[in-house]
């Protein structure tokens, strides 16, 4: 993937309700962005959803990618989903740590070993880091270094480079806050020196970053030409083909 061109995901979390909503909505997203060469876009259905999902987006730019990942293959493991039943549907993209998901008790250790395992299985982990709070003293700083720090632990830079990183600052998600352009600008560029701290230049260089919290058709621009990031997370405004096509022409 080229970093030239922006990513944009869209995260339809628990939504919609019906297969045929979902149907609809991957269709329409692949309608408006049949000819799109100048961006990356997926979309991350509910599991539910990812077979027919595939089909309606099979043979166009838009890729299939899925909201979470267990750490094993197969086996007695009631209720979870592995990276080869995703990779067997033709899922190129694996959210991994969404704040929705550490809130359930996901932990660090855990995202390190789903993300692990998404990478031996060549498909693209999408971490989400990022704090719940901002302070003056900017004690956040310190928390997503810590995040990050946890995950370079078990990753060759090899592996680091071919990671996406999402900062999803927590309070921004899903409540109309958005972090501004320059908060973005300010993340982007600690959370290389981070990178650069721990592997090289190089390497930070690679990873490609995303901003995801409360992005509309409004401020997609905006973010995207002074945020610095190499694309978008987006919820709320991936349920609406027209809002996603704006946010993804936004990047252009
Ligand atoms: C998300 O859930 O990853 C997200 C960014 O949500 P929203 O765009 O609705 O804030």
């Amino acid at each position: 993937m080229k970093k030239t061109h922006a990513l944009v995901v869209g995260n339809w979390k628990l939504n919609p309700i019906t297969l045929k909503e979902a149907s609809d909505l991957a269709a329409g997203v692949a309608r408006k962005n049949k000819k799109i060469t100048d961006a990356y876009v997926a979309v991350a259905p509910p599991f539910p959803y990812l077979s027919e999902v595939g089909k309606k987006i099979s043979k166009t730019p838009t890729s299939l990618a899925a909201q979470d990942v267990y750490h094993k293959n197969m086996g007695a493991h009631t209720g979870e989903v592995s990276v080869l039943q995703l990779k067997d549907l033709g899922v190129e993209f694996v959210i991994i740590g969404h704040s929705e998901r550490r809130a359930m008790g996901e932990n660090d250790e855990d995202v390190a070993q789903k993300v692990a395992m998404v990478l031996k299985h060549k498909l693209t982990p999408i971490v989400c880091i990022g704090e719940s709070k901002r302070d003056d003293k900017g004690d956040f700083f310190n928390f997503v270094q810590k995040q990050i720090r946890s995950l370079a632990k078990t990753l060759k830079p090899a592996q680091m480079k071919r990671v996406v990183l999402a900062y999803e600052p927590i309070w921004a998600i899903g409540t109309g806050k958005t972090a501004t352009a320059e908060d973005v600008k300010e993340m982007q560029l600690f959370i290389e020196s981070v990178l650069t701290k721990i592997y090289d230049r190089a390497t930070a260089r690679n990873v490609r970053l995303l901003y995801g919290g409360s992005v509309k058709p409004h401020n997609a621009t905006e973010l995207h030409q002074d945020g610095g990031m190499n694309g978008f997370l987006v919820g709320g405004a991936s349920l609406k083909a027209e809002d996603f096509t704006a946010i993804i022409n936004a990047t252009i």
